[in-house]
C-alpha cells in the first residue's frame, strides 16, 4: 500500500489505535528497536575505529586524532539537526530513515573498499546518512505514545537498550581491524576493510528490518506533505535527496579540515537558535515555557557529552597506551573493552533503572526529570574521578588497570541512563507535534557541540608522542580529574534549578 493509500483507506491504522496499546510496550517499538540496534552497530563500529585508525594507519598525532575525531562526531550530530528539520518539513520520518540508511551503507562500502584512500569520503556519507536516520527513529518512538502516557520513559529505556546492544557488538569490531579477531580467515592486509565492511552489513540489516516492518506503523512517520500535490511533494523530496548528494564533496573538505569544522560549528548553533526562536513565535505561552525547559536540558547536555565523549577520543588513546589487558582474569583488548563495556552495562542496568523508576512512580517518589539529569552528572563526575585514580596503581611503564577502567565505565553508564534516554523522552514530551523532529535534532545538535568540545578537551590533555608511558598516564588522568569537577558542578547547578524547571515544565514531570 502506498503512503497515500494508508492515509485514505477506509480503516487506516491510526496512530491513536497504536497509542491505545495494552501492557507495558507498544508492539511497534520492537521494529524500531531492532532497526536502531543495527544502525548503532554500524555507527559505533565506525566510531570506535576512528581515533585508533587515524593515529595508527593515517599517521595522525594523538592531538590531531582527537581533534579530527571531535570534528567528525560534531558533524555527525550536527547533521541530525538538519535531518530532523527536513523530516518535519519534507520527508517525514520514514523516508528520512530509508534515505539515511542507504547513505550509511554507501559510506561503509566505500570504507570497506579502501579505508585508507577513501576514509574521508566514506565517513562523509556516514555523517550525512546518520543525520537523516538517527533523530527520526527516536521521534517515531515518541509517537507511539499519547502525550501524557507514563509508560513513555520505560519505552525509551527499552529503545536505549537496543541502541546499546548494537553499540556493544559494533564497538568490538575494532578488534577485527587491529588484527586480533578472526585472523585465520581474514588476509592480514585486509583487516580494516573487513572491519568497516562489517559495519556496512549491519546497516543493510537495519534498513531491511525497517522496510519489512514499517507497514505496522500505521500513519506514524508518513510524509508531512501527503496533502500537497504529488508534483510538489516529489519535487521537494527529490530536491532533498539531490542536495544531500551534491554537498558530499563540500562536507568532505570541511570534515577533513578541522578549521572548517570550527566555522561550521560557529554557524550552525546561532542558526538553530534563530530558527528555534522563530518557531516559538507560532506557539502560545504555555507551549513556549515547555520549549524553554527543553532548551535548558539541551544546554546542559552539551556539558555532559563533552565529558562523556572522551570515551571515543582521549580514552580510546589512553586505552591504547596506558591500560593493561587484564579484565577480571581474562585477557582482553583494552580498546575493545573501552568501546563496548559501557554499552554492556547500559544493557544490564537499563531494565533495572526502568523498574526502579516505575516502582518509585507508584509510590510517588520518582525524581523529577531535572533531578534525574542532575544525578546523571554526579555519576559522570564520580566516573571521571575513578579514571583519575588509575594513576595510583599504574606500573612503572604507565599501564593502569583495565578493571578500574571498567569500573569507571560502570559508573558512567548509570550517569548516561539518568540523562540520555530521559532526554529523548523529554524532547518528545515538551515539544508540540509539529516541532518534534526539530527538537530531537536540537537535542542531538547538543551532542554535536558536546563532541566538538570533547575533541578540544581531549586534545588539550593529549601528551606528545615522545612522552613516556608514565608521563602520558599523568597527563591524561590530570585531565580526567578536572573533567570530574566540571561534571559535579554542572550537576549541583542543575539540581538547584529544580524550582524554575518545574514551573517551566508545568504538567510534564
Ligand atoms: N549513546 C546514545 C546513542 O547513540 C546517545 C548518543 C548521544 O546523544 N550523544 O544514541
Amino acid at each position: 500500500m502506498s503512503d497515500e493509500q494508508i492515509l485514505d483507506s477506509a480503516i487506516p491504522i491510526e496512530s491513536s489505535s497504536i497509542q491505545d496499546f495494552k501492557g507495558k510496550y507498544p508492539k511497534q517499538i520492537w521494529a524500531l528497536f531492532f532497526s536502531e540496534m543495527w544502525e548503532r552497530f554500524c555507527f559505533y563500529g565506525m566510531r570506535g575505529m576512528l581515533a585508533y585508525f587515524m593515529s595508527t594507519e593515517l599517521g595522525f598525532s594523538d592531538k590531531m586524532s582527537n581533534l579530527q575525531y571531535g570534528a567528525i562526531q560534531a558533524f555527525v550530530y550536527a547533521f541530525t539537526f538538519l535531518g530532523g528539520m527536513l523530516a518535519d518539513k519534507i520527508l517525514g520520518f520514514r523516508k528520512s530513515l530509508v534515505w539515511g540508511g542507504l547513505l550509511m551503507i554507501t559510506g561503509s562500502v566505500l570504507l570497506a573498499i579502501d579505508p585508507h584512500k577513501l576514509f574521508f569520503l566514506g565517513i562523509t556519507f556516514n555523517i550525512i546518512g546518520t543525520g537523516f536516520f538517527k533523530p527520526n527513529i527516536s521521534s517515531m518512538v515518541g509517537q507511539l505514545y499519547r502525550t501524557n502516557d507514563t509508560r513513555r520513559d520505560a519505552g525509551f529505556l527499552l529503545f536505549y537498550s537496543g541502541i546499546n546492544i548494537g553499540a556493544m557488538i559494533g564497538g568490538y569490531v575494532i578488534a577485527i581491524g587491529k588484527g586480533e579477531m578472526f585472523t585465520s580467515w581474514i588476509p592480514s592486509h585486509l583487516h580494516w576493510n573487513y572491519a568497516f565492511g562489517a559495519s556496512g552489513i549491519a546497516m543493510a540489516i537495519s534498513l531491511i528490518t525497517f522496510l519489512w516492518t514499517k507497514k505496522k506503523l500505521g500513519v506514524i512517520g508518513l510524509s508531512p506533505l501527503l496533502h500537497a500535490s504529488k508534483t510538489k511533494r516529489n519535487g521537494l523530496e527529490f530536491g532533498t535527496y539531490a542536495v544531500a548528494l551534491a554537498i558530499v564533496p563540500l562536507i568532505m573538505i570541511m570534515v577533513s579540515n578541522t578549521v572548517y569544522t570550527d566555522y561550521f560549528m560557529y554557524t550552525i548553533g546561532p542558526f538553530s537558535l534563530i530558527y528555534f526562536v522563530y518557531e516559538m513565535t507560532k506557539y502560545n505561552v504555555k507551549e513556549n515555557k515547555k520549549l524553554l525547559a527543553a532548551f535548558l536540558f539541551i544546554l546542559f547536555s552539551v556539558v555532559f557529552w563533552a565529558i562523556f565523549e572522551q570515551a571515543g577520543g582521549s580514552l580510546s588513546l589512553f586505552a591504547k597506551s596506558n591500560v593493561d589487558h587484564d579484565l577480571v582474569g581474562l585477557t582482553m583488548d583494552p580498546n575493545g573493552v573501552n568501546n563496548s563495556i559501557n554499552s554492556l552495562f547500559v544493557i544490564i542496568f537499563a531494565p533495572i533503572v526502568g523498574l526502579l523508576l516505575i516502582a518509585m512512580a507508584k509510590r510517588k517518589t520518582e525524581p523529577n526529570s531535572t533531578v534525574k539529569f542532575g544525578i546523571g552528572f554526579l555519576f559522570l563526575g564520580l566516573a571521571f574521578f575513578t579514571f583519575f585514580s588509575m594513576r595510583f596503581g599504574a606500573s612503572s611503564d604507565g599501564k593502569g588497570s583495565l578493571n578500574v577502567l571498567a569500573l569507571g565505565y560502570l559508573i558512567v553508564s548509570f550517569g548516561e541512563l539518568f540523562l540520555s534516554p530521559i532526554g529523548l523522552s523529554l524532547m518528545t514530551k515538551l515539544s508540540p507535534q509539529k516541532m518534534q523532529g526539530f527538537m530531537m535534532g536540537m537535542w542531538f545538535l547538543a551532542s554535536a557541540y558536546g563532541q566538538y568540545v570533547a575533541g578540544l578537551f581531549g586534545a588539550s590533555i593529549s601528551p606528545d608522542e615522545s612522552s613516556t608511558g608514565m608521563e602520558k598516564m599523568e597527563m591524561y588522568t590530570n585531565g580526567y580529574y578536572d573533567f570530574a569537577w566540571y561534571a559535579i558542578i554542572a550537576g549541583v547547578i542543575l539540581i538547584a534549578l529544580y524550582p524554575l524547571m518545574k514551573r517551566l515544565m508545568q504538567d510534564v514531570k
